[in-house]
Parts: C-alpha cells; structure tokens; sequence
C-alpha cells in the first residue's frame, strides 16, 4: 500500500540522492567539515543511535537476532548492529544512502579481528511501504519526520506488521514545532523546505500502534540544541 503519497516521496527520494545525501552524509559522518548547527545534530543524533542500541542490549545479547533497519540513511545504526551479531536488513529509499551504507559497512566490518561476529547486513534500495518478510525487531529512525501523521499511520501500522518482537521508532516531537521548524528547515526537501517537516505527538504515535495492537514499553527524549527525537520501543500487547 502506497502510505506516502506519490508527489511528496518522489521529492524526498530525490533529495536524498541529491543535495540531501550530501548534506546528511557529512552530518552522520565523522569530518570536520560540518558547521555547528551541523555539528551539534550529529551530536544529537548519534545520542538517539547510542539510545537504540542500549534499548535493544539491555533486552538481551543481539547475536543472531534479525533487525531490519527501514530508512537506513548511512548505516549509523546498521553497523553498530552487525557488530553485535546481529543479522540486518537495512534499506532506504535513497540508492545513494544505501552505496554509501554499504561501503561504510565494508570498512568498517570486513578488516581487523575486532569483528569476530560480525554479519555484513543485506542493503536494499527499497521504500518502507515496499518491505516485505518477519523480523524479530524492525527499527526506524529519523524517517516519520517525512510522514504527515495521515500517513505516518499506516507506516507505523506496516512497520509492525514486520516485527515479531519490538519496534523502535524515533520521531520529532510536535511541542518544538515552531522551533524545529525555524532551526532545521534548511535540512528538509521541497520546494518550501520547511513545510515538509512534519513533526508528531507522542500520543498520535502511540495511538497508531496501540490501533494495531502495540503498546508502548520504554521512551527515551534525545535533545541537544538543534536536535530533538522522542524515541519509544512498542511491542506486542498480547
Ligand atoms: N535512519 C537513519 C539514521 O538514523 O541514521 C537515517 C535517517 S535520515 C534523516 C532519513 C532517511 O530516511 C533518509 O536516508 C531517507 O532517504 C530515508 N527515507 C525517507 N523516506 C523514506 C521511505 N519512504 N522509505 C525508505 N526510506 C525513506
């Protein structure tokens, strides 16, 4: 089922193979060539990844365990994953974000001994509405903010349909619209580059798994100054 409609991910798509890849590339990368607006949401967001994987370790060693990463972007939270033995589906929308996952991947887990268990992960060029098959935990980060919540429930509802045992989702809260949107409009797609941020309460996402049978068992709040991700681990209610 198409959840976002075809005008506004044909933009999206495009914008992550584009000024968007290289904008994003640098921010999730480790160079210097980043401005402190940039700066301080990497900082931001590799608190969200540091966040996840805690999440998912806490509930127990991930070797063998199957995640599928859906809007993957560069592989900060994949890598970190097959690190820990875990066998990743990763996939984007973007097929520059996915070259540029895999490539990392490749550095990062085929040299050195430190990897004993690492699993390269499966790259994909494909949509999230597009995923198919059962995964033990399916994660998602950063990606409900190109999702109007009219949308981002049926994403949120075929999200679970993939998961057997939990999914994480990281979302913009709506409390710091006006902000976000003045701070981070510039790193968004389409035409009024600001609009396109759509920012989501806590409650309407909850309300969406609740609708297909999830609830919401730990939440996390990432903040720095220009970066902000309300974070929340579902799992089945039965
Ligand atoms: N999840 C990654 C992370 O946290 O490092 C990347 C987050 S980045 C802000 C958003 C990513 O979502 C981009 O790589 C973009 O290409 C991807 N994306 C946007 N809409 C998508 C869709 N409908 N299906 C799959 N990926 C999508």
């Amino acid at each position: 089922a198409e959840v976002v409609g075809g005008g506004d991910k044909e933009v999206v798509r495009e914008y992550f193979n584009n000024s968007g890849f290289q904008r994003w590339k640098k921010i999730y990368g480790e160079t210097d060539d980043v401005n402190k607006v940039q700066l301080d949401i990497r900082i931001g967001h590799s608190k969200t990844v540091e966040n996840v994987m805690k999440m998912l370790t806490d509930d127990g060693p991930l070797d063998g365990v199957t995640v599928c990463d859906a809007g993957c972007g560069t592989g900060c939270l994949s890598i970190p994953l097959a690190k820990q033995g875990a066998i990743v589906s990763a996939s984007d929308i973007s097929a520059a974000m996915v070259a540029e996952a895999e490539k990392q991947a490749r550095e990062e887990l085929l040299q050195g001994q430190s990897n004993g268990n690492a699993v390269m992960p499966k790259f994909e060029v494909r949509d999230l509405e597009s995923l198919e098959g059962k995964y033990n935990t399916v994660v998602c980060l950063d990606v409900l903010i190109h999702y109007p919540q009219s949308n981002a429930d049926g994403m949120i509802a075929h999200l679970a349909s993939l998961a057997e045992k939990r999914l994480i989702l990281s979302f913009a809260p709506k409390t710091f619209y006006y902000n976000l949107l003045k701070r981070v409009g510039e790193l968004f797609p389409g035409p009024s580059k600001a609009t396109r941020a759509y920012l989501h309460s806590e409650a309407d996402v909850e309300r969406a798994l609740l609708k297909v049978g999830w609830r919401i068992r730990n939440r996390g709040f990432i903040t720095t100054q220009f970066y902000f991700a309300k974070l929340v681990e579902a799992v089945p209610v039965a």
